[in-house]
């Protein structure tokens, strides 16, 4: 079931008795819909059963009054190579990340490489190898966008020229190489920009011994797209010199799992405050020291829903529409023209919650019945998830 033929198309999925659609859009989080029908790989409808047509479908989904919501986005991982992390020695981890919702992993820099090469043409040609590799194998059908190179002084536009043109879309995060001065940082960033390429910024202490601060005035100073990590991985700035970068900065408020958790709520509280929650996408920062986590996202959007206080369909946004926006991607949202990238949930068995967003707003996570990627199946009822009270079933289609 997980690993579908390369070039495998969908043909036409229909999937119905839908209970609940997570949008994926922070200004209309919930839609008034109950079908959704997908073409190759691609939402072509979403509306109520009698709108939508539903003829010669090559698979149609009872979701049994479960809910459908864009299959979440890490906003960053560490990956290296296939479907395996040296950082804890462990094989399978997207796959069982993909048996937490995610559909999609954003690089923030291949790491974790034994013997990373920090030569300039070491590392473009890292970079290179990590986007094709991943662009070429997709563990689990998770979409994991690599190829993230971590800056290192030295490197000039030529460098970023050179990436952009092989296909290189991202940094790796700024700071964890040479380049950790303010002023450097911004020339690098600018001319990452400039030719197309996301940048992100470590934000806070040391990750792991060998790494160092970035401070506030170094985030501020670099100005690059996404403030990485704002609440630490694991170490985080004061709170008020994180609220201050919410402020101040513009940029992509990015909440992780391996971070400070009282800093994770500061954040999305003052990105609300400042009314800008499309700001704000969340990530796991794994694999990292402490581990892997495959449920990361699911445990941030009840953490930031039941402690925060933030409308459980709000914040599944940061996890799926703002990330899309932010990084253009065409994944995270329920509508025609979208991948149709789904996770479908229930409430957990014997949460305390009477419906789902009930149970993340007290705090529980949800249970995963299916996910789908490019509308092909990839798991049925989630082996990581507590229990979906109830899961969607593929009807027999008669032909
Ligand atoms: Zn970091």
């Amino acid at each position: 079931m997980a690993e579908a033929a390369a070039g495998e198309k969908s043909g036409k999925v229909v999937i119905r008795n839908i209970g609940l659609v997570l949008s994926g859009d922070i200004e209309r989080p919930i839609l008034d819909a109950d079908t959704i029908v997908v073409v190759d790989g691609v939402i072509v409808a979403v509306g109520r059963d009698k709108d939508c047509d539903q003829s010669r479908a090559m698979t149609v989904i009872d979701a049994r009054r479960t809910c459908v919501a864009p299959g979440l986005i890490d906003s960053h991982v560490h990956p290296v190579f296939g479907d395996w992390t040296p950082r804890q020695n462990q094989l399978g981890w997207i796959d069982s990340t993909m048996n937490g919702g995610v559909t999609t992993m954003i690089s923030a820099g291949e790491v974790h490489l034994p013997g990373r090469p920090k030569d300039i043409v070491g590392l473009k040609a890292l970079a290179i190898t990590a986007q094709r590799a991943f662009d070429n194998f997709r563990p689990g059908g998770v979409k994991v966008l690599a190829g993230a190179p971590i800056l290192e002084t030295g490197m000039t536009e030529q460098d970023f020229k050179d990436l952009a043109e092989s296909g290189v879309s991202l940094l790796g995060e700024v700071g964890l190489g040479s380049v950790k001065a303010g002023a450097e940082a911004r020339q690098m960033v600018a001319w990452a920009r400039k030719h197309g390429i996301q940048s992100t910024i470590h934000t806070g202490g040391p990750s792991i011994p060998g790494s160092g601060l970035i401070d506030k005035d170094v985030v501020l100073e670099a100005d690059a797209d996404v403030i990485g990590h704002i609440n630490g991985g694991h170490t985080a700035l004061p709170e008020a010199q994180v609220c201050e970068l919410c402020e101040k900065s513009s940029r992509a408020i990015e909440i992780v799992h391996n971070g400070n958790e009282r800093i994770a709520i500061a954040a999305a509280k003052a990105a609300i405050q400042l009314k800008c929650p499309h700001r704000v996408i969340l990530g796991t920062d794994g694999p990292a020291g402490s581990g892997v986590q495959p449920l990361g996202l699911l445990r941030m959007i009840a953490l930031l829903s039941s402690l925060g206080g933030i409308a459980a369909e709000r914040v599944f946004c940061f996890a799926t529409g703002n990330t899309a926006r932010l990084r253009k991607l065409n994944c995270g949202l329920i509508e025609p023209g979208r991948d149709a990238d789904f996770v479908f949930m229930d409430r957990a068995q014997h949460t305390a919650g009477r419906t789902l967003l009930e149970s993340v707003q007290l705090g529980d996570i949800p249970g995963v019945g299916m996910v789908m990627i490019d509308g092909l199946v990839r798991c049925g009822r989630s082996r990581n998830t507590p229990p979906a009270t109830e899961i969607p079933v593929v009807v027999p289609v008669a032909r």
